[in-house]
């Protein structure tokens, strides 16, 4: 396993490579922040980005979806992953914020967690994005790269994958190293095909030339 001093420096080549990295979901308001990355489990962000326009403008509140109706909203979001829980929840979670936040998000960990549909990984993401209070959220390119990378081992879970990143990462880089990750996941060190001939940590990889031997 790598020190933290190595993995510091590992996370600050791929960093440097996406100054710029931002969420890539589309939204308006906190609220709709919200039922973005709920939506997002398990899909990719542009499939959500393909659904939410028609959602957000029939039922742009907390207020006007926790009235919709079921079916509607299942119509709606018909071509993302598991889309009859997701619209079951994204109901549930805004009559929750209704009757129990009087309309407005709420911004704790424990708040935000308590909606029905969000876990640790929309709460991170919902309080750094939409409240900008330092969180990590992992998703499956972040623990991907930290396992090819050998940040954790191989086992490690996803919360483990969290504690290790933000005990090496400061707090002040979190919100912003979270995109940065997931663009170097998402466009170079691909679940699929990895660009391990180009990659500046290949020498630090336990992957890369494994694969480059096979490809
Ligand atoms: Fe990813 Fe390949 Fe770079 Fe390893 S060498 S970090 S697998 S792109």
């Amino acid at each position: 396993m790598k020190t933290q001093k190595q993995i510091l420096a590992e996370i600050n080549c791929i960093a440097e490579q996406y100054p710029n990295a931002s969420v890539a979901l589309h939204f308006d308001t906190v609220f709709q922040l919200v039922i973005a990355v709920a939506l997002s489990a398990q899909t990719t962000d542009e499939s959500v980005n393909r659904v939410t326009p028609a959602l957000f403008a029939a039922y742009p509140t907390p207020a006007k979806l926790a009235q919709a109706p079921l079916e509607d909203v299942e119509n709606k979001i018909r071509t993302i992953g598991l889309y009859r829980n997701k619209a079951k929840n994204i109901i549930a979670c805004s009559q929750k914020i209704m009757t129990d936040f009087n309309g407005e998000v709420p911004h704790t960990r424990k708040e935000l967690e308590s909606l029905p549909g969000v876990g640790r990984k929309t709460a991170s993401v919902v309080l750094s994005v939409g409240f900008n209070i330092p969180a990590f959220a992992v998703d499956t390119h972040i623990e991907r790269i930290s396992k090819r990378l050998q940040w954790v081992p191989q086992k490690a879970t996803v919360r483990q994958v969290e504690d290790k990143i933000t005990k090496v990462v400061p707090e002040d880089r979190w919100n912003h190293l979270h995109h940065q990750l997931i663009f170097f996941g998402r466009y170079f060190c691909t679940a699929k095909k990895p660009h391990c001939a180009e990659c500046p940590l290949l020498e630090e990889c336990s992957f890369g030339p494994r694969y480059l031997k096979e490809h």
